[in-house]
């Protein structure tokens, strides 16, 4: 089959080297972001774990699982992919080792290797490239940018690695470039930027087959020529194509870094492209981020405070809403088991914050915690914004406390509770496997005329879900009548997607993820409202109440 038709299709594909963690996925999206004006980029992430995806997986070892309008569980690279080149991304996309085996388990069941011996080579790298073929193809793909989970050298990524080494004598050299992503390290005794990292991983490479045209050396400070030549001179590739990965505070510049360190000209080279980026919009955003006029602090009570990434996307739509109000969001972490624990004062915890999210969760470890926070600032007009399980754990708070139901709870955190508030939702009831059967993707919210949900969206807004529990449908007249309003549910069914309350000035909550969809461009309304409200001072809030 061919790649594609004229003009060929090209690759750019991006690995790491000596360690995890250097922002590959940034990398990549980066990088495609230069190209997205001029072809149409698709990304591809290749992980080499066995999970089917990483929707079982906890957030505290993976980061946040992001997910897709079709329902995908995906890596939060997907999240960065979205972000930064604006397309909506795929579940199959993600490719990962327990994909690649159920297609070559079932191909065999079938009979379809025709009694062949099924090896990894050629019959699982074969499906890798097959795969990546299908999406070019089934996209009309210009450029399929590819990110290679893990390092290179680990075990679990070699048949990617061999994969992308193959793509190159099918696509043809002048189609397929190599970005291989490393660190450098600078010595504080001597003060000096080490390339021997980089030689080594890239010797890795090599030794696969794999020759770099792109080195970017992630680095606290540029690469000074020195270094630049070293590289270029020990892993065989010229200066211009070794590029600083320079950390900076906001991710948003790393497409800015690149483009000054001259990469597109060394892939517009290699791929025989002649695509000039267009950062004009880019750049302005970014300015509007750089230039803050205040701070304004918000507290993010979660159970998976240990690692920021959990909350990957809510920081990312925070700084989104920031940009466009000329704020700096500063976020106080919050673990509430902490405060359910009594370890900490929620007033004390409390005390200097602006804004309060709590984000979405599972299970009860934390939730006690969670309900104190929401009562705290509903009670004391504190800017609130529930997230998914923030929403249900906002609805047995108003219950518990408004509507006399003293034992309300949800089924997830006490299966035998008399008031049984938050509910598996009813297709739920039969589901055993834990693997993409929650109520997932995009789903269309329709908006109750009146309220701060239609002010913010209209009629309709379309969000992504990710839950197994709903508000449950006997307790909404109970909640209404104490004057909780549900002001978005799903078309034709009782699901209640958006509670507000009206005599506050800003408590609302969804049952969805609007973090998902939030981009530096076009902020999320929740969160340009949410952090709208907690900028104001105290007295117009009051104002507003009144
Ligand atoms: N645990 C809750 C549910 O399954 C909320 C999920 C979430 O916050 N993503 O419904």
């Amino acid at each position: 089959m061919p790649l594609s038709n004229t003009p060929p299709l090209k690759f750019i594909v991006v690995t790491g080297g000596v360690l995890s963690g250097l922002g590959k996925g940034i990398a990549a999206a980066s990088i495609g972001h230069l190209f997205s004006s001029a072809l149409k980029v698709v990304p591809m992430k290749l992980d080499g774990y066995l999970n089917v995806d990483p929707g079982t997986m906890n957030p505290i070892e993976h980061g946040e699982v992001f997910v897709l309008d079709d329902g995908g569980e995906v890596d939060m690279d997907f999240g960065h992919y979205e972000r930064f080149l604006g397309v909506t991304c795929k579940s199959d996309w993600n490719l990962t080792m327990g994909k690649v085996f159920e297609s070559v388990r079932d191909k065999e069941r079938k009979g379809d290797y025709l009694g062949k011996t099924v090896q990894y080579i050629p019959h699982v790298v074969n499906a890798i490239k097959e795969k990546i073929r299908a999406i070019a193809h089934a996209e009309h793909a210009d450029l399929m940018v590819i990110e290679v989970g893990g390092t290179v050298g680990d075990m679990e990524s070699e048949l990617y690695v061999e994969a992308c080494r193959q793509l190159r004598n099918e696509a043809g050299p002048k189609n397929i470039a190599y970005v291989h992503l490393t660190y450098v390290p600078i010595l504080h005794s001597v003060g000096e930027q080490k390339s021997k990292p980089t030689q080594q991983s890239v010797a890795l490479l090599r030794q696969r087959g794999i020759q770099p045209d792109v080195v970017i050396g992630r680095c606290r400070k540029h690469l000074d020529e020195h270094l630049k030549e070293r590289i270029s001179m020990f892993c065989d590739l010229p200066k211009e194509g070794v590029i600083t990965g320079l950390d900076v505070d906001n991710v948003y510049k790393i497409p800015l870094v690149f483009n000054e360190e001259g990469i597109i000209n060394i892939l517009n080279q290699k791929l025989g492209l002649n695509v000039q980026p267009n950062l004009a919009r880019w750049e302005q955003l970014l300015h509007n981020a750089e230039n803050p006029q205040r701070e304004v602090v918000i507290a993010m009570c979660g159970k998976y405070t240990r690692l920021m990434d959990s909350y990957a996307s809510v920081i990312e739509a925070l700084n989104h809403a920031a940009a466009h109000l000329h704020a700096k969001p500063v976020i106080k972490w919050i673990e509430t088991t902490d405060i359910e624990n009594e370890q900490r004062p929620i007033e004390e915890a409390l005390h200097d914050v602006q804004g309060i999210i709590v984000p979405g969760g599972f299970g009860a470890r934390g939730a006690e915690g969670k309900i104190q926070v929401v009562r705290h600032a509903r009670k004391n007009g504190i800017p609130f914004l529930g997230l998914c399980y923030g929403l249900q754990l906002a609805v047995i708070e108003f219950a518990r406390n408004e509507c006399h139901l003293a034992e309300a709870n949800s089924t997830e955190i006490n299966p035998h509770t008399s008031n049984p508030v938050i509910d598996l939702l009813p297709e739920q009831l039969h589901v055993t496997q834990k693997g993409a059967t929650m109520r997932l993707g995009g789903q269309n919210i329709e908006v109750k005329k009146g309220t701060r949900a239609h002010a913010l969206f209209g009629d309709s807004v379309r969000l992504r879900f990710r839950h197994r529990y709903e508000v449950n449908p006997v307790y909404i007249q109970t909640l209404e009548k104490h004057g909780l309003v549900f002001s978005g549910k799903a078309p034709g069914r009782e699901i209640m997607q958006i509670l507000e309350l009206p005599h506050h000035p800003f408590f609302m909550a969804t049952q969805a993820h609007p973090e998902l969809t939030s981009t530096l461009d076009k902020p999320n309304a929740f969160f340009y409202e949410f952090l709208k409200t907690a900028m104001q001072p105290l007295t117009e809030k009051e104002k507003v109440t009144a």
